[in-house]
């Protein structure tokens, strides 16, 4: 008889709970207080269905793998023209925080590493914009993804504000370069403000799911993104969202993904699942060490490789 799904997935978390390597971000005082046990998975399909694990329900700041989802907004606020122009979609090869863009155009590689998704959360929603509609779109949008209201945590907000100088200094180096026009502060705190949303594993499997429906939201049924733009976000996620680690898990793991600071990461498959995985120690790449022991697993004991041919 074959493992029901629930149990399989309790399998793969006890099988990995005594990894304890790698540690909490420190970088953001919030997050190194996180307790580094809490391991939660959930894969939702494309009919709807959710599947759960361990701490499902615990709530942890979203962080980076907001920047897949703001990008989207972004790209259906402005067009994609106008969003190409601003960002790239080229890999960086490198840290999530760097320095770097592009030679020549001077725009961010991606918009998967803070310079590009600095850029891209000052995109949303018009150039009259202010900071409040930028959150707001970002809030709104998030929230008809997951199917449910999410709120920001002001805390993690607040903690990370305080010593954001790496951000800022990002914004500033942009904004000598004409691909940021406003005012710096506000959006490195909008930018902030977006990282800090709450969500737990089940709503990053639903907000994955709506990508690998091409848009669909697969539990309320609303069309959320049209299907070009969907395609056009995991595509991005599969170059570039696991930073500089990022051919080593497309070549080993082959599921588009986006990790967060906070120990998330939220990995799509086409037309058949959205999957969410939540444990706060990080690797030296800033992406959870026990979330892609469990994507390795599901890749290998599912088939979910993207490329495999079994
Ligand atoms: N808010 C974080 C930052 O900008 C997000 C980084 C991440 O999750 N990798 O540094």
């Amino acid at each position: 008889m074959k493992t029901p799904v629930p149990d399989y997935l309790d399998e793969v978390l006890d099988s990995l709970r005594a990894d304890t390597g790698g540690a909490n971000a420190d970088y953001i005082p919030e997050l190194a207080e996180a307790d580094p046990e809490r391991f939660g998975m959930a894969l939702t399909t494309t009919l709807g269905r959710t599947y759960a694990a361990g701490d499902a329900d615990t709530e942890f700041s979203i962080q980076s793998i907001s920047k897949p989802f703001a990008y989207a907004a972004a790209v259906i606020d402005r067009g994609l023209d106008r969003v190409l122009d601003a960002v790239g979609v080229e890999p960086s090869g490198e840290a999530f925080n760097e320095l770097s863009l592009e030679g020549g155009t001077h725009r961010p590689m991606n918009p998967m590493i803070n310079a590009g998704a600095i850029t891209t959360h000052a995109l949303l929603v018009g150039p009259d914009a202010g900071q409040d509609d930028r959150v707001d779109r970002a809030v709104a949008f998030f929230s008809r993804l997951a199917g449910r209201d999410l709120q920001i945590d002001e805390r993690v907000c607040a903690s990370e504000l305080a010593s954001a100088h790496r951000n800022l200094a990002i914004a500033h180096m942009l904004r000598t370069y004409g691909i940021l026009d406003r005012d710096v502060p506000s959006v490195v705190e909008g930018y902030t403000r977006q990282c800090s949303i709450l969500v737990s594993v089940r709503d990053l499997s639903v907000m994955a799911a709506t990508l690998a429906t091409g848009g669909i939201q697969p539990v309320t049924g609303e069309r959320v993104m049209a299907p070009d733009i969907a395609q056009h976000v995991m595509a991005v996620m599969a170059a570039a969202g696991m930073y500089d680690a990022a051919g080593d898990w497309l070549t080993r793991v082959g599921i588009p993904a986006k990790s967060g600071v906070a120990g998330g990461i939220v990995g799509v498959l086409p037309d058949l699942v959205g999957i969410g995985t939540f444990s706060p120690r990080l690797d030296s790449h800033g992406n959870s060490r026990r979330g892609r022991l469990v994507f390795e697993r599901l890749s290998r004991d599912m088939g979910m490789h993207l490329f495999s041919s079994a």
